[in-house]
C-alpha cells in the first residue's frame, strides 16, 4: 500500500474505511477484496457461505502482505443469521453481492432465484437504511430484459442494411500507402453519420483536396459483406432512459432479472423517501479468473455455469463449445479488471456515485456467442499450444440445454454516458486481451485436473 495520501476525484483526501462486503467470496467479490486489500488501506468484513476464492488473501504464503489483520472472514448465510446487522453497523459502507446469478438456475430453480435475490437482500436494505450506511447495491444489466429492437419486424424498415466496409477500406488504405508520393499523406477515416458510412480521405498538406467516397460507391468489391443495423435507440441500454421489457411469466428465464428490478426499485425508493445513500450497478457480462466453476473438477459435473466457464470447459475437454439456440445473441464482455477499476472509482466518490444507477460494461466488445465460440477457440489453441478445435462448435435449443422457460436477452450494450460524466471511467481491455489472459488462467488452473478426469476409468 502506498503511503502517500490518496486522493478523490475532486481532490480531497481519501479517509480509511470499513466495508462490510456479502458475497465477497464470489468471482466479483474475490477481485474486489484483491484490489482492495492491495492497493487500499480499506478495512473489510468479508461475508460469504464460501471462501475458496479469496483463500490467498485470508491465509497468504507470506506473513508480511500489506494487508494483515485489514481482511476479516464471517461464514454466514445471510438468510438466517443475526449477525449480519452487527456486523452492517461497523461498517461505514455496505456493497451487497450475494446472488443466485447463474442463468441455467433462473428456470430451473426460480424459487431459490426470487428469494435469493430479492427477499434475501431485503434485511441489507434495511438495516443499511435503519443505521444511516451507505449500500452499492449489485444489480444486473438484465434487468433491460429485451431490447425494444428486437420487437421489429425482420423486414421493418427501420432496420437498415449497411455494407459492411471495413476490409476494403483498410484494403484501400494500405494500396494508396504504399503508393509513391501518397506516403505518410493520407489520412483515411470511417465515418459514421445516421446510418449512412462514409470513408473520408483527406491530404493533410491540402485540406481542400478531402475527398468524401460513400461506401455505397464500392459494391464490386468482394471484400463488403452486409450487416443489418439499425438506430442505436432501438438497442443502446440507458440507465435512465432505456425500459425493462421480459417475456411472460412461463418464461421463468425472467424470474432473477425481476427480482433485480425490484429490489432496484426498493433502494430507489428508500433513497427517495428515507435518504439512503445507495449506488446501483448493473454489470455487462464482467468475466475473467476464477469466474464460476469448471463441472467435475472445482463444483458438480452437472452444473451449467455461465459462458465463460462453459465454453473454457468444453475447450479443456477438447469437445465442441454448445451454443445455444445457434449462438445468435450478442453480448459486450469486459474484463474484471477493468470493472473493479469502475467500482473502486465508486467506493471512493461517493458524492459523485450516490444516487446513481451505473451501466459497468464495454461496449466495444460486442461479438455474437459464435463469435466469442470462435475466438476462445483460436485463443486456446495459441495459449495452451494445442491444435485448435476441429469441429469447434454444435448447436444445442435452449429447451436441450437449459430446459423449460428459457428465453434470452438478444443484445446488450451499455450506454456509458453516466459513468463518463460522474466518475470519467471507461474500459481499456480488448474482448482478444481479456480472452487471453483469462484463457491462459483456465489452462494453468485446470488443464492437469481435466486430464486426470478424463483419464480415470468410469466408475462401475
Ligand atoms: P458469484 O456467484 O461468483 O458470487 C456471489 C457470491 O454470493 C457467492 O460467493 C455466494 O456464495 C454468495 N452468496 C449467495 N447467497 C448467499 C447467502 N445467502 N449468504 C451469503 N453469501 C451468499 O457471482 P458474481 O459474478 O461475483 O456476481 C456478484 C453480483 O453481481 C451478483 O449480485 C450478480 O447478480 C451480479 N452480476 C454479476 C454479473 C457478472 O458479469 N459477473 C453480471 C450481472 C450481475
Ligand atoms: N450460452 C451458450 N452456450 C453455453 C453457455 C451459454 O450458447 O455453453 C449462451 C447463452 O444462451 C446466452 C449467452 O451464451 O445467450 C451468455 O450466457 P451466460 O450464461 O454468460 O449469461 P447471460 O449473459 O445470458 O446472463
Amino acid at each position: 500500500m502506498a503511503s502517500v495520501a490518496r486522493l478523490d476525484l475532486d481532490g480531497k483526501p481519501i479517509k480509511g474505511m470499513t466495508i462490510c462486503m456479502i458475497g465477497a467470496g464470489g468471482f466479483i467479490g474475490s477481485h474486489l477484496c484483491e484490489k482492495l486489500m492491495g492497493e487500499t488501506p480499506h478495512k473489510v468484513l468479508a461475508v460469504d457461505v464460501y471462501s475458496d476464492k479469496i483463500k490467498h488473501l485470508l491465509e497468504p504464503a507470506e506473513a508480511s502482505v500489506p494487508w494483515a489483520d485489514r481482511i476479516q472472514f464471517h461464514r454466514i448465510n445471510i438468510k438466517n443469521d443475526s449477525r449480519l446487522e452487527g456486523l452492517i453497523k461497523m461498517a461505514d459502507l455496505v456493497i451487497n453481492l450475494a446472488a443466485i446469478c447463474t442463468p441455467a438456475d433462473y428456470n430451473t430453480r426460480p424459487l431459490d432465484t426470487i428469494y435469493s435475490n430479492f427477499i434475501d437482500a431485503l434485511p441489507v436494505v434495511k438495516y443499511c437504511s435503519e443505521n444511516n450506511k451507505r449500500l452499492i447495491h449489485f444489480s444486473t444489466c438484465e434487468v433491460y430484459g429485451k431490447t425494444i429492437g428486437s420487437f421489429l419486424p425482420k423486414d421493418s424498415p427501420l432496420r437498415q442494411v449497411r455494407l459492411h466496409f471495413r476490409l476494403s477500406f483498410l484494403l484501400l488504405t494500405a494500396i494508396c500507402y504504399h503508393s509513391k508520393g501518397w506516403s505518410n499523406k493520407l489520412i483515411s477515416l470511417p465515418v459514421t453519420v445516421g446510418f449512412h458510412t462514409f470513408t473520408v480521405f483527406s491530404l493533410p498538406q491540402s485540406r481542400t483536396s478531402m475527398a468524401v467516397t460513400a461506401v455505397s460507391f464500392f459494391p464490386y468489391c468482394s471484400f463488403l459483406s452486409k450487416t443489418i443495423v439499425m438506430d442505436p435507440a432501438y438497442f443502446v441500454l440507458k440507465e435512465d432512459a432505456s425500459p425493462c421489457i421480459f417475456g411472460s411469466i412461463e418464461k421463468q428465464r425472467w424470474s432473477y432479472a425481476c427480482a433485480k428490478q425490484l429490489i432496484e426499485r426498493l433502494i430507489y425508493a428508500e433513497g427517495a423517501e428515507n435518504d439512503l445513500e445507495f449506488t446501483i450497478v448493473r454489470p455487462f457480462n464482467w468475466i475473467g479468473p476464477r469466474m464460476d466453476f469448471i463441472p467435475g473438477i472445482d463444483g458438480p459435473s452437472e452444473g451449467v455455469p455461465r459462458v465463460l466457464a462453459c465454453f473454457s470447459n468444453n475447450l479443456l475437454r477438447r469437445e465442441p463449445l454448445k451454443l445455444v439456440d445457434g449462438g445468435e445473441s450478442q453480448r459486450t464482455f469486459i474484463y474484471i479488471k477493468d470493472a473493479i477499476e469502475a467500482v473502486l472509482l465508486m467506493i471512493e466518490n461517493p458524492a459523485r456515485a450516490n444516487g446513481h444507477i451505473f451501466n459497468v460494461g464495454n461496449p466495444n466488445n460486442e461479438v455474437t456467442v459464435r463469435q466469442l465460440a470462435e475466438m476462445m477457440n483460436e485463443v486456446y489453441s495459441k495459449v495452451s499450444g494445442e491444435p485448435s478445435l476441429e469441429v469447434p462448435t454444435i448447436d444445442v435449443s435452449s429447451k436441450e440445454f437449459y430446459g423449460e422457460g428459457y428465453d434470452d436477452s438478444d443484445k446488450r450494450i451499455p450506454d456509458m454516458t453516466i459513468i463518463n460524466r460522474q466518475l470519467g471511467w471507461n474500459p481499456k481491455t480488448s474482448l482478444w486481451d481479456l480472452l487471453e489472459s483469462t484463457l491462459t488462467y483456465q489452462h494453468r488452473t485446470y488443464a492437469e485436473a481435466v486430464k486426470q478426469a478424463i483419464s480415470k476409468p468410469l466408475a462401475s
